[in-house]
């Protein structure tokens, strides 16, 4: 079965400008099967022995993980959220339509050195689309197959070819009409528009699911439950440690002074209340978390058996294209009692690596690429 996706998405990457020499996934396109993909742990996991290593839900083993998006261009509020992300230490994810930079009000579309100016900053710049145009709900209007096509790969090929220190990537579909069969052929992730955070072992890749920056939806991921409004959202325990993926839209928003103020007041306040949480949950570019979720969904980790006391090396592999899957993912290791310090190449390279105490015991913390490059931990 695998075999099939492979050759199928390689079949599309004829024309997609994906490389064909490509030796694994594109991504993992579909619904996830009933059940998930993994039983997702409840808790941050610690392996029990020596030796013992385990590949973590998220970045850093944070508990949790969340996204800020922002579409449709939205030029008035760039200064506001380069200094609110700078000054919290968070970043953000663009969905920009992309006709309309730098020729359709550029005051409110912005150009490409505007695009270019959040991505030195750190920020992700990724595709909604070149018009944000779609099929209208009541039936009048239905594009082509071409026409979505289009509307996805040239996106994200304009984009890549106008902002550097960037890699588009990912989609957020235009008036969350999805086709995510076709932007499968293009992109590695795609932002749906079903507002509930995606349990950590279902997510729907090519459809995510969008949830929101309010305390109940915090909860959810943090808890499982909430004493928050809305109702619905207050017993959820299965998007505990889960993926919330929040949208925004204009900040600067209001017919009045009055009401601008106060839409930029709210914002301010959940963008803070948010960053309160960095330390728990992984604040991330929705581009890493398409990466790193595809990667834990598919990689195995082998650990070596002990044979030097103050050694121990590990193989990392997933069966996504590592060309495109970039991003280190986070490698858990039992060291047993009493080692303080940590070092840890993966090739020839350094990788971060650092130490942290659980039950009286060490455990090494290492970032590695899941490419099966060997990565060797020495500790003392
Ligand atoms: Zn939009």
């Amino acid at each position: 079965m695998k075999k099939i996706i492979v050759s199928a998405l390689l079949a599309a990457a004829t024309f997609c400008g994906f490389s064909l020499e490509a030796d694994g996934l594109k991504n993992l396109s579909g619904q996830p099967p009933k059940g998930g993909r993994f039983v997702t742990p409840t808790d941050l996991v610690w392996p029990a022995n020596a030796g013992q290593g385990d590949v973590c839900l998220w970045k850093d083993d944070k508990f949790a993980a969340l996204a800020i998006t922002i579409d449709d261009n939205c030029k008035p509020d760039h200064e506001w959220w380069l200094k609110i992300c700078d000054e919290l230490g968070i970043k953000v994810t663009w969905f920009v339509i992309t006709d309309r930079v730098g020729k359709v009000n550029v005051n409110f579309n912005g150009t490409w050195a505007d695009w270019q100016k959040l991505a030195d900053a750190g920020h992700s710049i990724q595709s909604h689309s070149t018009d944000h145009k779609s099929d209208k709900k009541d039936g009048s209007y239905k594009m082509t197959e071409e026409e979505i096509a289009a509307q996805y790969s040239d996106s994200l090929a304009v984009i890549n070819e106008n902002v550097t220190n960037n890699f588009a990537c990912t989609i957020a579909y235009p008036n969350g009409v999805a086709h995510p069969e076709i932007a499968a052929r293009y992109a590695i992730g795609a932002r749906g528009v079903y507002g509930v955070p995606s349990a950590a072992n279902n997510i729907n890749y090519m459809c995510t699911n969008k949830g929101a920056a309010s305390q109940a939806f915090i909860d959810a991921i943090l808890y499982g439950k909430s004493e928050h409004e809305p109702k619905w959202m207050q017993n959820r325990p299965n998007l505990k440690r889960g993926l919330n993926i929040i949208l925004y839209h204009l900040v600067h928003w209001g017919r009045t002074p009055e009401q601008i103020e106060q839409s930029v007041a709210n914002v301010e306040a959940e963008v803070r209340n948010i960053a309160k949480y960095k330390d728990v949950i992984w604040i991330a570019r929705f581009d890493d978390l398409m990466k790193y979720g595809q990667e834990r969904d598919t990689a195995k980790l082998v650990v070596d058996p002990i044979s030097k006391p103050g050694e121990m090396s590990f193989k990392l592999t997933c069966d996504m294209d590592t060309k495109i899957f970039d991003y280190p993912l986070t490698i858990k290791l039992c060291l047993g009692k009493g080692a303080t310090q940590v070092k840890a190449t993966q090739g020839d390279k350094s990788v971060p690596a650092r130490i942290v105490e659980h039950d009286g015991k060490a455990y090494a913390i290492v970032d590695a690429l899941p490419n099966g490059v060997p990565v060797k931990v020495s500790y003392k």
